[in-house]
């Protein structure tokens, strides 16, 4: 198994693959939200430092991100593949996972660029609920994707919640971001022969994981 990385706008789908692909594959789902998030919860000085930002639908700093990245990264579970949801997320931590990968002495892997239109995105995520305990993504929209009871996470029964920054205001800051620092990030990997695109709108996630699977054998 590869280490794979997503180039998504927010709520394309990413979460939801990466659970399902690390567990058929036993490989760790490396969420640098969820490392933020984490360290909100435990309201570490990082989390204090990074909350607002992350409440506003910001990028948090570089600098931040690739300490908690490299200290993750370095993890025995590694090795053997991971995916890594979340980053790069602009042309300079593209630059900084290189390195670090170089350092750790980690191979680069696959890069899936997830394409949905803004519309579809904006509507998942207005709809989507999480388990604030395992991390794992719902979404009432769609069968697939709902929960067997309404309201608690199937895997470990706690009771799911709305992201706080999954409100139109805060979705579309977060869409414009992914337009202008992201994005660009496509043509970067593109250029290595390392990209494989997958189009969401129009396919449900059965179909969706089916290709992910064929890009990765
Ligand atoms: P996500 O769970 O990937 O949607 O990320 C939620 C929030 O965490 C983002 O809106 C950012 O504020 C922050 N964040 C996550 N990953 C990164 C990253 N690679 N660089 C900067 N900020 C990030």
């Amino acid at each position: 198994m590869k280490n794979i990385i997503f180039i998504a706008p927010p709520s394309a789908g990413k979460g939801t693959i990466s659970a399902k692909i690390c567990e058929k594959y036993n490989i760790p789902h490396i969420s640098t939200g969820d490392l933020l998030r984490d360290e909100i919860a435990v309201q570490s000085k990082i989390g204090i430092q990074v909350k607002e930002a992350m409440s506003k639908g910001e990028l948090v700093s570089d600098d931040v991100i690739i300490k908690l990245l490299k200290k993750r990264l370095s993890s025995k579970d590694t090795k053997r593949g991971f995916i890594l949801d979340g980053y790069p997320r602009n042309i300079s931590q593209a630059e900084s996972y290189d390195k670090l990968l170089e350092e750790l002495d980690l191979g680069m892997g696959t890069v899936i660029y997830l394409d949905i239109s803004m519309e579809l995105a904006m509507k998942r995520a207005l709809k989507r609920i999480v388990c604030p305990k395992c991390g794992l993504s719902y979404n009432p929209l769609d069968k697939e994707l709902s929960p067997i009871t309404e309201g608690i996470c199937d895997s470990c029964g706690s009771k799911l919640i709305q992201r706080s920054d999954d409100n139109e205001e805060s979705f579309i800051k977060r869409f414009d971001t992914y337009m202008k620092e992201t994005y660009p990030l496509i043509d970067y990997y593109d250029k290595r022969n390392s990209l494989a695109k997958i189009v969401i709108d129009g396919k449900t996630p059965s179909e969706i994981f089916e290709e992910v699977e064929r890009i990765i054998k």
